[in-house]
């Protein structure tokens, strides 16, 4: 099976934090933006360097909010990308942006549109979350509904045709039947990709701490599953195709990016934070920003080495491989086949195997079988000759079926 690669770039700013996030972002107004984006362009010169400057399928530059750089900055970093990296001839690359961080008047607003075309970004994603005012002003959202319509509109102006919108629901104090309202209106903008995530409650954020207080009551499980069940319903009645549990694409607009983390694929994390796996071994970047630019502050001499400084790093053993590849794999409409599972495993396994895959693959997990065959008696998994794969009622409590793979 060829496997692609992929270059995630992480831009931890924000204009100001939400109410209920956990991600690893800072206030872009006090934050060293300048000394952050210098030292991300040399962190991408040297791992291109390292690596051989590989080919990749995809780049996506993701955060935080990548739309508050300045139009310099993100210049600086995507010719950084393209002189370290053989980026494919018609690779898909991403830049996520948040409504109304684009610009404040739609000159300005189209001036940078016009900048990422020129920076080759094809696709654009979009924070949007919710379609209701008060919702957003509740969560913390810094834009309203009808910035979301108007940035829409200028992005289309601009000629990017493929685009994704990202909607929030069980927001708190929300039902099924607001979240659906947010939906027709996210579909009456016509987007190529739907991402529908339910809001967790994090502690250590203002809605942890308010549920703490108990000043939040979260949306019942049983109302988060209806609202969801609703949503693929919709989607799918729509044109959407359901590819992963949270995804949903028009035909041929799949994530190719998204997709590599689902299929065990290479993919290179540059920035703050960030997350890789490359030649069977994970990776996560230190997370404290000062010593993440003192760590690539300058690009060593010819021949020399920066000591780079992670927060993880772990070979995978042939069992991880497998066991990761099954808990991605079930994330996806179509599952895991027994064979890309044992193409996982033999990645890192020592000489060859001849036996056929499904044998090995029960061999493997002799002991979840038989829990295995009882969520396929209550209709919660499918197990047939090529694999296996969730049913729409499984993914409810898809982490359990998953973590007997684990
Ligand atoms: S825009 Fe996204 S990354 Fe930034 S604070 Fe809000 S949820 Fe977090």
């Amino acid at each position: 099976m060829i496997k692609k690669t992929g270059l995630y770039i992480h831009i931890p700013f924000c204009v100001r934090k939400c109410n209920y996030c956990a991600f690893l972002s800072f206030d872009a107004e006090t934050s060293p933006r300048k000394e952050y984006t210098d030292a991300l362009v040399n962190e991408i010169t040297y791992r291109g360097e390292q690596l051989g400057h590989p080919e990749i399928d995809t780049v996506y530059v993701g955060g935080g909010t990548p739309s508050v750089l300045d139009i310099s900055q993100m210049r600086d970093i995507m010719h950084a990308v393209c002189k370290s990296f053989r980026v494919k001839e018609g690779a898909e690359i991403t830049i996520e942006a948040n409504p109304a961080t684009l610009g404040r008047k739609d000159g300005v607003m189209l001036a940078k549109l016009q900048a990422y075309r020129f920076m080759g970004f094809n696709r654009l994603s979009m924070g949007v979350q919710a379609m209701d005012n008060d919702r957003l002003h509740y969560m913390g959202r810094l834009h309203t509904a009808e910035n979301v319509v108007r940035d829409m509109e200028l992005i289309r102006r601009k000629g990017f045709d493929n685009v994704n919108l990202d909607l929030m629901f069980s927001i708190p104090g929300e039902t099924t039947e607001d979240a659906l309202s947010d939906l027709e209106r996210i579909l009456g903008l016509d987007p190529e990709h739907i991402s529908c995530y339910s809001l967790q409650i994090e502690e250590g954020t203002p809605f942890g701490d308010m549920a703490e207080a108990g000043e939040l009551t979260e949306v019942p499980d049983e109302e988060d599953r209806r609202t969801y069940h609703e949503i693929c319903r919709v989607l799918r009645e729509a044109g959407y195709e359901h590819y992963e549990i949270s995804n949903f694409a028009k035909p041929g607009f799949r994530s190719r990016h998204n997709s590599l983390y689902w299929d065990m694929s290479d993919y290179i994390g540059v920035g703050l934070g960030a997350s890789g796996f490359t030649d069977g071994r994970r990776y996560k970047n230190i997370s404290d920003i000062e010593a993440y630019i003192e760590a690539f502050a300058k690009l060593p001499e010819e021949g020399g080495r920066i000591e780079i400084p992670l927060e993880e790093d772990h070979l995978n053993s042939s069992f991880d491989n497998i066991s990761e590849a099954v808990f991605t794999g079930l994330r996806r409409s179509e599952g895991i086949s027994y064979e890309e599972a044992l193409d996982a495993y033999m990645r890192c396994a020592e000489g060859p195997m001849h036996e056929d895959p499904q044998a090995a693959f029960w061999r493997i997990f002799a002991e979840a079988k038989e829990e295995a065959e009882d969520y396929v008696r209550r209709g919660l998994l499918i197990i047939d000759d090529k694999g296996l794969k969730l049913t729409e009622q499984g993914i409810d409590i898809s982490n359990q079926i998953m973590s007997l793979f684990v």
